[in-house]
Protein backbone atom coordinates (compact mmCIF):
# COMPACT_ATOMS: atom_id res chain seq x y z
CA UNK A 1 0.00 0.00 0.00
CA UNK A 2 3.05 2.41 0.85
CA UNK A 3 4.56 1.70 -2.18
CA UNK A 4 1.03 2.78 -3.94
CA UNK A 5 0.87 6.02 -2.16
CA UNK A 6 4.31 6.83 -3.00
CA UNK A 7 3.55 6.38 -6.59
CA UNK A 8 0.37 8.28 -6.19
CA UNK A 9 1.93 11.33 -4.40
CA UNK A 10 4.79 11.78 -6.84
CA UNK A 11 2.01 11.67 -9.62
CA UNK A 12 -0.17 14.21 -7.32
CA UNK A 13 2.82 16.57 -7.60
CA UNK A 14 3.17 16.50 -11.14
CA UNK A 15 -0.86 16.60 -12.72
CA UNK A 16 -2.91 18.87 -10.59
CA UNK A 17 -6.44 16.44 -11.63
CA UNK A 18 -4.19 12.92 -10.54
CA UNK A 19 -6.94 13.05 -7.50
CA UNK A 20 -9.62 12.01 -10.46
CA UNK A 21 -7.73 9.91 -13.00
CA UNK A 22 -5.05 6.93 -12.66
CA UNK A 23 -1.61 6.68 -12.31
CA UNK A 24 -2.11 5.43 -15.92
CA UNK A 25 -3.20 8.47 -17.36
CA UNK A 26 1.14 9.67 -17.67
CA UNK A 27 0.70 6.54 -20.31
CA UNK A 28 -1.99 7.73 -21.66
CA UNK A 29 -0.83 10.79 -22.51
CA UNK A 30 2.44 9.19 -23.79
CA UNK A 31 0.57 7.20 -26.59
CA UNK A 32 -2.60 9.36 -27.13
CA UNK A 33 -1.79 13.35 -26.67
CA UNK A 34 1.97 12.98 -27.89
CA UNK A 35 0.76 11.96 -31.53
CA UNK A 36 -2.09 14.32 -31.28
CA UNK A 37 0.12 16.93 -30.24
CA UNK A 38 2.61 16.13 -33.46
CA UNK A 39 -0.55 16.08 -35.59
CA UNK A 40 -1.31 19.21 -34.74
CA UNK A 41 1.77 20.77 -35.40
CA UNK A 42 2.18 19.52 -38.51
CA UNK A 43 -1.27 20.73 -39.53
CA UNK A 44 -1.27 23.61 -37.46
CA UNK A 45 -3.03 26.37 -39.76
CA UNK A 46 -5.98 23.99 -38.74
CA UNK A 47 -5.65 23.38 -35.37
CA UNK A 48 -5.07 26.53 -34.89
CA UNK A 49 -8.60 27.24 -36.82
CA UNK A 50 -10.83 25.15 -34.67
CA UNK A 51 -13.19 27.70 -32.59
CA UNK A 52 -13.51 27.00 -28.70
CA UNK A 53 -17.25 27.09 -27.79
CA UNK A 54 -18.26 29.45 -25.83
CA UNK A 55 -17.49 29.49 -22.03
CA UNK A 56 -20.68 28.69 -19.86
CA UNK A 57 -20.88 31.86 -17.95
CA UNK A 58 -21.04 33.93 -21.99
CA UNK A 59 -24.26 31.95 -22.73
CA UNK A 60 -27.21 33.83 -22.01
CA UNK A 61 -29.65 33.22 -19.14
CA UNK A 62 -32.94 34.14 -19.64
CA UNK A 63 -35.39 35.12 -17.11
CA UNK A 64 -38.51 36.74 -16.54
CA UNK A 65 -37.99 40.67 -16.19
CA UNK A 66 -39.84 40.25 -12.92
CA UNK A 67 -37.01 38.54 -11.74
CA UNK A 68 -34.42 41.59 -12.27
CA UNK A 69 -37.47 44.16 -11.47
CA UNK A 70 -36.18 45.70 -8.20
CA UNK A 71 -39.33 46.96 -6.21
CA UNK A 72 -39.07 49.28 -2.98
CA UNK A 73 -37.97 47.75 0.21
CA UNK A 74 -40.78 46.45 2.12
CA UNK A 75 -41.29 45.34 5.97
CA UNK A 76 -42.55 41.77 6.58
CA UNK A 77 -41.96 42.65 10.71
CA UNK A 78 -40.25 44.68 12.77
CA UNK A 79 -36.92 43.80 12.08
CA UNK A 80 -37.25 41.82 8.78
CA UNK A 81 -36.89 43.57 5.33
CA UNK A 82 -37.88 42.09 1.97
CA UNK A 83 -35.17 43.86 -0.26
CA UNK A 84 -35.36 42.10 -3.59
CA UNK A 85 -37.19 41.86 -6.54
CA UNK A 86 -40.44 41.34 -8.36
CA UNK A 87 -39.91 37.78 -7.75
CA UNK A 88 -36.91 36.66 -6.35
CA UNK A 89 -36.33 37.26 -2.62
CA UNK A 90 -33.83 38.93 -0.69
CA UNK A 91 -34.33 39.09 3.29
CA UNK A 92 -32.45 42.05 5.38
CA UNK A 93 -32.78 41.70 9.44
CA UNK A 94 -31.75 44.56 11.32
CA UNK A 95 -30.62 43.90 14.35
CA UNK A 96 -28.86 46.42 17.32
CA UNK A 97 -25.35 44.96 16.34
CA UNK A 98 -25.82 44.59 12.82
CA UNK A 99 -27.64 43.53 9.74
CA UNK A 100 -28.07 40.02 8.50
CA UNK A 101 -28.91 39.00 4.43
CA UNK A 102 -30.78 36.14 3.69
CA UNK A 103 -30.29 34.96 -0.43
CA UNK A 104 -29.37 38.06 -3.18
CA UNK A 105 -30.94 37.05 -6.21
CA UNK A 106 -29.41 37.25 -9.51
CA UNK A 107 -25.32 38.14 -10.14
CA UNK A 108 -26.96 41.40 -11.45
CA UNK A 109 -28.72 41.96 -7.70
CA UNK A 110 -25.40 43.47 -5.70
CA UNK A 111 -25.95 47.13 -6.62
CA UNK A 112 -29.65 46.93 -5.99
CA UNK A 113 -29.51 45.37 -2.46
CA UNK A 114 -26.36 47.87 -1.49
CA UNK A 115 -28.70 50.61 -2.52
CA UNK A 116 -31.99 48.81 -0.86
CA UNK A 117 -29.79 48.43 2.74
CA UNK A 118 -28.36 52.29 2.43
CA UNK A 119 -32.16 53.12 2.28
CA UNK A 120 -32.86 51.15 4.93
CA UNK A 121 -29.76 52.78 6.86
CA UNK A 122 -27.76 49.79 6.86
CA UNK A 123 -24.31 50.17 5.19
CA UNK A 124 -22.27 48.03 4.07
CA UNK A 125 -20.26 47.83 7.04
CA UNK A 126 -23.53 47.26 9.19
CA UNK A 127 -23.70 44.03 7.21
CA UNK A 128 -22.01 41.41 9.42
CA UNK A 129 -23.91 37.99 7.87
CA UNK A 130 -24.92 36.39 4.76
CA UNK A 131 -27.06 33.19 4.74
CA UNK A 132 -28.38 31.45 2.09
CA UNK A 133 -31.24 28.89 0.71
CA UNK A 134 -29.33 27.25 -2.10
CA UNK A 135 -26.37 27.58 -3.70
CA UNK A 136 -27.57 28.25 -7.36
CA UNK A 137 -27.40 31.80 -10.07
CA UNK A 138 -30.83 33.41 -8.87
CA UNK A 139 -30.19 33.28 -5.32
CA UNK A 140 -26.45 33.13 -4.82
CA UNK A 141 -25.86 35.29 -7.68
CA UNK A 142 -24.88 38.61 -6.00
CA UNK A 143 -23.16 37.22 -2.61
CA UNK A 144 -19.79 37.29 -4.06
CA UNK A 145 -20.10 41.18 -4.58
CA UNK A 146 -22.20 41.47 -1.43
CA UNK A 147 -19.89 39.88 0.63
CA UNK A 148 -16.86 41.94 -1.14
CA UNK A 149 -18.01 45.17 -0.85
CA UNK A 150 -19.26 44.96 3.24
CA UNK A 151 -16.90 41.67 4.10
CA UNK A 152 -19.28 40.37 5.91
CA UNK A 153 -19.36 36.91 6.86
CA UNK A 154 -21.03 33.93 4.88
CA UNK A 155 -22.50 31.26 6.47
CA UNK A 156 -23.56 27.59 5.13
CA UNK A 157 -23.70 24.19 5.25
CA UNK A 158 -20.75 21.87 3.88
CA UNK A 159 -23.21 20.66 0.90
CA UNK A 160 -24.01 24.53 -0.20
CA UNK A 161 -20.19 25.37 0.96
CA UNK A 162 -18.50 23.48 -1.92
CA UNK A 163 -21.28 24.71 -4.76
CA UNK A 164 -20.84 28.30 -3.38
CA UNK A 165 -16.99 27.74 -3.83
CA UNK A 166 -17.45 26.72 -7.12
CA UNK A 167 -19.98 29.24 -8.37
CA UNK A 168 -21.89 26.90 -9.44
CA UNK A 169 -19.94 24.76 -12.00
CA UNK A 170 -20.19 20.77 -12.14
CA UNK A 171 -23.95 21.47 -10.97
CA UNK A 172 -25.73 17.81 -10.53
CA UNK A 173 -28.17 18.76 -12.60
CA UNK A 174 -27.24 21.96 -14.46
CA UNK A 175 -23.57 21.14 -15.15
CA UNK A 176 -21.77 24.16 -16.57
CA UNK A 177 -25.17 25.86 -17.04
CA UNK A 178 -25.85 28.22 -14.32
CA UNK A 179 -22.81 29.56 -13.22
CA UNK A 180 -22.02 32.80 -11.10
CA UNK A 181 -19.53 34.18 -9.19
CA UNK A 182 -18.10 32.07 -6.73
CA UNK A 183 -18.07 32.91 -3.02
CA UNK A 184 -16.28 31.17 0.18
CA UNK A 185 -17.70 30.52 2.97
CA UNK A 186 -16.32 31.32 6.54
CA UNK A 187 -17.83 29.42 8.76
CA UNK A 188 -19.95 25.96 8.43
CA UNK A 189 -23.42 25.59 9.86
CA UNK A 190 -24.81 22.08 11.49
CA UNK A 191 -28.23 20.77 11.21
CA UNK A 192 -30.59 22.66 13.85
CA UNK A 193 -27.40 25.26 14.55
CA UNK A 194 -28.90 28.37 16.13
CA UNK A 195 -26.94 31.64 14.32
CA UNK A 196 -27.40 34.95 16.96
CA UNK A 197 -26.55 38.39 15.98
CA UNK A 198 -28.07 41.39 17.84
CA UNK A 199 -30.09 39.08 19.63
CA UNK A 200 -31.78 38.18 16.95
CA UNK A 201 -31.92 34.14 16.66
CA UNK A 202 -31.50 32.10 13.22
CA UNK A 203 -31.82 28.75 12.98
CA UNK A 204 -30.76 26.43 10.27
CA UNK A 205 -32.89 23.53 9.30
CA UNK A 206 -31.42 21.34 6.20
CA UNK A 207 -33.95 20.31 3.42
CA UNK A 208 -32.27 18.92 0.97
CA UNK A 209 -33.85 18.10 -2.29
CA UNK A 210 -33.69 20.97 -4.57
CA UNK A 211 -30.06 21.08 -4.14
CA UNK A 212 -27.91 18.61 -1.49
CA UNK A 213 -26.86 21.81 0.47
CA UNK A 214 -30.51 23.55 0.62
CA UNK A 215 -31.06 25.28 4.23
CA UNK A 216 -34.36 26.91 5.64
CA UNK A 217 -33.86 29.36 8.16
CA UNK A 218 -36.38 30.59 10.91
CA UNK A 219 -36.67 33.44 13.40
CA UNK A 220 -39.07 35.16 15.47
CA UNK A 221 -39.49 39.37 15.09
CA UNK A 222 -42.00 41.38 16.39
CA UNK A 223 -45.35 42.63 14.51
CA UNK A 224 -48.20 44.62 16.13
CA UNK A 225 -46.76 43.74 19.19
CA UNK A 226 -46.84 39.78 18.79
CA UNK A 227 -43.91 37.23 18.31
CA UNK A 228 -44.15 36.60 14.42
CA UNK A 229 -42.36 33.47 13.71
CA UNK A 230 -40.85 33.37 9.94
CA UNK A 231 -39.86 30.73 8.27
CA UNK A 232 -37.84 31.48 4.81
CA UNK A 233 -38.14 27.88 3.33
CA UNK A 234 -35.97 26.81 0.61
CA UNK A 235 -37.52 25.56 -3.06
CA UNK A 236 -39.21 22.30 -2.92
CA UNK A 237 -38.99 22.44 -6.71
CA UNK A 238 -37.39 19.74 -9.58
CA UNK A 239 -36.76 21.65 -12.68
CA UNK A 240 -36.20 18.69 -15.10
CA UNK A 241 -34.54 17.06 -12.60
CA UNK A 242 -33.91 13.19 -13.11
CA UNK A 243 -35.30 11.67 -9.89
CA UNK A 244 -35.00 7.91 -10.96
CA UNK A 245 -31.75 6.53 -10.67
CA UNK A 246 -29.48 9.35 -10.55
CA UNK A 247 -25.72 8.57 -10.07
CA UNK A 248 -25.11 12.31 -8.89
CA UNK A 249 -27.33 11.96 -6.23
CA UNK A 250 -28.12 8.56 -5.47
CA UNK A 251 -30.50 9.19 -2.24
CA UNK A 252 -32.53 12.33 -3.97
CA UNK A 253 -35.99 10.78 -3.40
CA UNK A 254 -35.44 9.95 -0.10
CA UNK A 255 -34.04 13.59 0.80
CA UNK A 256 -36.92 15.66 -0.76
CA UNK A 257 -39.28 12.99 1.28
CA UNK A 258 -37.90 13.85 4.61
CA UNK A 259 -37.91 17.88 3.05
CA UNK A 260 -41.69 17.73 2.43
CA UNK A 261 -41.92 16.37 6.78
CA UNK A 262 -39.22 18.74 7.80
CA UNK A 263 -41.00 21.61 6.45
CA UNK A 264 -44.26 20.93 7.48
CA UNK A 265 -43.41 21.03 10.96
CA UNK A 266 -41.65 24.21 10.52
CA UNK A 267 -43.04 27.39 13.50
CA UNK A 268 -44.11 29.14 10.40
CA UNK A 269 -46.80 32.06 10.90
CA UNK A 270 -45.23 33.94 7.84
CA UNK A 271 -43.85 31.82 4.88
CA UNK A 272 -41.50 33.36 2.68
CA UNK A 273 -39.38 31.28 -0.21
CA UNK A 274 -36.92 32.35 -2.51
CA UNK A 275 -38.60 32.55 -5.70
CA UNK A 276 -41.47 34.93 -3.54
CA UNK A 277 -44.56 33.84 -5.47
CA UNK A 278 -43.98 30.22 -4.51
CA UNK A 279 -45.65 31.18 -1.08
CA UNK A 280 -48.59 33.37 -2.63
CA UNK A 281 -46.61 36.52 -2.45
CA UNK A 282 -46.58 39.41 -5.18
CA UNK A 283 -43.42 41.45 -3.66
CA UNK A 284 -44.20 43.75 -7.21
CA UNK A 285 -47.56 45.05 -5.55
CA UNK A 286 -46.10 46.85 -2.34
CA UNK A 287 -49.24 48.39 -1.27
CA UNK A 288 -50.68 44.37 -0.95
CA UNK A 289 -47.46 42.25 -1.40
CA UNK A 290 -49.02 38.82 0.31
CA UNK A 291 -52.73 38.44 -0.54
CA UNK A 292 -53.07 35.34 -0.35
CA UNK A 293 -49.41 33.64 1.71
CA UNK A 294 -49.63 30.37 2.54
CA UNK A 295 -48.85 27.86 5.61
CA UNK A 296 -45.50 25.99 5.87
CA UNK A 297 -47.94 23.01 5.71
CA UNK A 298 -49.71 23.84 2.51
CA UNK A 299 -46.31 25.09 0.32
CA UNK A 300 -44.92 21.21 1.30
CA UNK A 301 -48.15 19.48 0.75
CA UNK A 302 -48.32 21.48 -2.89
CA UNK A 303 -45.03 20.56 -3.63
CA UNK A 304 -44.94 17.00 -2.62
CA UNK A 305 -47.85 16.93 -4.73
CA UNK A 306 -46.06 17.67 -8.13
CA UNK A 307 -42.74 16.03 -6.89
CA UNK A 308 -45.28 12.55 -6.85
CA UNK A 309 -46.60 13.78 -10.72
CA UNK A 310 -43.40 14.60 -11.57
CA UNK A 311 -41.99 10.76 -10.43
CA UNK A 312 -44.62 9.20 -11.94
CA UNK A 313 -44.02 10.41 -15.23
CA UNK A 314 -40.53 9.54 -14.73
CA UNK A 315 -41.41 6.04 -13.46
CA UNK A 316 -44.19 5.90 -16.74
CA UNK A 317 -41.12 6.80 -18.86
CA UNK A 318 -38.76 3.89 -18.28
CA UNK A 319 -41.40 1.12 -18.67
ZN1 LIG B 1 -32.76 26.65 -7.50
Amino acid sequence: MRAEKNVSDTFSRSHPIADTVAPHFELAYMTVFRPFAAACCLLLSACALAAEPLLPQLQAYETDDSWRQPVSPFPLADNSWYIGTGTISAVLVKTPQGAVLIDGGLPQAAKMLLQHMHELGVQPGDLKLILSSHAHIDHAGPLAEVKRVAGARVLGNAESAVLLARGGSDDIHFGEGLTFPPVSVDRIIMDGEVVELGGMRFTAHFTPGHTPGSTSWTWHDQHDGKTLRIAYVDSLSTPGYRLIGNPRYPHIVDDYRRTFAVVRALPCDLLLTPHADGSGWTPAVTAAPHPKPMTCRAYADGAEAKFDAELNKQREARR
